[in-house]
């Protein structure tokens, strides 16, 4: 006779419901749990801005935007790919698009429609939700262990674990990371979280933070060592946000991590050779001031210029080949990463070498772990949820091989 002991999975984010999909599509007992009062809070966050759930470009360099897990991630992308994402949503009833830029967006439905219908076709398949059930550990039998709304420890039985929890970024969502220490009670080794994808702090003059923070600044180029990054950022009161921020971030913060101030290189006429600028610039100027004058000469103005005067030596102004280099190659100085809690998503988490090819915990046989509680990282652009469907996907197919199941296809 089959066992009916349930399976639990806790954590009702992507990551955790893809394996709750996958186990109960192949008919195992299926029972999730979240310390939230309801699922999928950060899969609404990320639906505010657009939700970019996963990106068209080939399996090669999609692979390579894991960094130095680009190869694991290759094997978890082959076993559940972006376009195996698209055939399931267009199963769920949800069309996708390719954008321009290659991402990937839902056709005529938001995050919300899409997490009802996910959580219905899993309500249908039986599986049982119990919300504001915190995960705990384990008690001394081994179960998991849950702190309940009402105060109450409760063991649950359950013939195999996997542990979708998150990272530590926007703690409000319940990915507070707050379950490390119970990892790191059974020796499991935990990277520590850093944020990714995460805005950077400048000491902004009074007088420049005042005036342009939520400012834009448009078609801008930046550049840290050999990365760059290329759109628009938004200036703020703690300093720049924006994609091509978020894309230089890691970068930025494992150099900032070495202790000092890092320069981020603007370049704030991308469309103009540097040779044109400073063409342009060694005209005469006459009686004009410099704003006009540079208005006139190469359209920089608003923030753009009035950045330029906030980091450029006042003394240096009347000097056009220094002007033109500035203008190409404007050094400004970060001095942090934007704190943890703001990220979009955060690094460090159980490190890859505590599990096994098929994310089970080598000192916990039997429980097994997906998504961003894993040591990974990766930019925006749809990578971050396929990361987290993919690895949700290949640990329930490892905790369906380790209870015996045969593979469902
Ligand atoms: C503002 C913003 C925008 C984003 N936009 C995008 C985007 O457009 N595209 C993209 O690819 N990615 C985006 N992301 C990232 C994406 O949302 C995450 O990578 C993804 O949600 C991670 O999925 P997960 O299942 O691993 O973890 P989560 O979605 O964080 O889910 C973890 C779940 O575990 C629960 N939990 C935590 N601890 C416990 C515990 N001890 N006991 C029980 N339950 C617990 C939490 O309550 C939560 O429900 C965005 C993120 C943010 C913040």
């Amino acid at each position: 006779m089959k066992d009916q002991t349930p399976v639990a999975v806790v954590g009702c984010g992507p990551a955790g419901l893809m394996a709750a999909t996958v186990l109960s599509e192949a008919g195992l007992p299926v029972e999730m749990f979240d310390a939230k009062g309801s699922a999928g809070s950060k899969f609404l966050v990320a639906g505010r801005g657009g939700l970019n759930l996963t990106h068209a470009e080939p399996a090669e360099p999609f692979a390579a935007r894991y960094g130095t897990n680009a190869e694991i991630f290759k094997k978890f992308l082959a076993g559940f790919s972006p376009n195996d994402l698209r055939a399931w949503l267009r199963g769920l009833g949800v069309e996708t698009f390719v954008g321009t830029s290659g991402r990937v967006f839902p056709k005529d439905a938001t995050a919300h429609d899409i997490l009802k219908t996910w959580i219905e076709a899993l309500n249908r398949r039986g599986v049982v939700f119990h919300y504001r059930h915190r995960w705990q550990g384990f008690a001394p039998t081994g179960a998991p262990l849950f702190l309940t709304d009402t105060g109450e420890l409760l063991a649950f039985p359950a013939q195999g674990l996997l542990l979708a929890l998150g990272g530590a970024s926007w703690p409000q969502t319940g990915s507070d990371g707050s379950w490390a220490s119970f990892l790191t009670a059974r020796d499991i080794h935990l990277e520590p979280f850093r944020p990714a994808n995460c805005g950077v702090e400048v000491a902004w003059s009074e007088h420049f933070r005042t005036r342009f923070s939520g400012k834009p600044l448009k078609n801008i180029l930046l550049r840290c060592g050999d990365r760059q990054a290329i759109g628009d950022i938004i200036i703020t009161a703690h300093g720049l946000e924006g994609g091509p921020v978020y894309a230089l971030s890691s970068v930025l913060r494992d150099l900032l991590d070495k202790g000092s101030p890092v320069p981020l290189f603007l370049d704030l006429k991308r469309d103009l050779p540097l040779e044109r600028i400073r063409e342009r610039l060694n005209e005469p100027r006459g009686k004009e001031s410099l704003a006009n004058f540079l208005r006139k000469a190469i359209h920089l103005t608003g923030p753009a210029y009035s950045l330029l005067r906030e980091i450029f030596p006042p003394e240096e102004l009347d000097n056009p080949t220094a002007l033109a280099e500035q203008i190409k190659n404007l050094p400004v100085t970060i001095r942090n990463t934007r704190p943890l809690a703001e990220a979009i998503s955060s690094a460090g988490g159980v490190a890859f070498l505590e599990v096994d090819a098929d994310l089970m915990l080598r000192k916990l046989p039997g429980v097994f772990v997906a998504g961003e509680m894993l040591d990974w990282e990766a930019p925006t652009g749809g990578y971050l949820l396929q990361g987290a469907f993919s690895t949700g996907y290949r640990a329930a197919q490892g905790l369906l091989n380790w209870l015996g199941h045969a593979r469902h296809s």
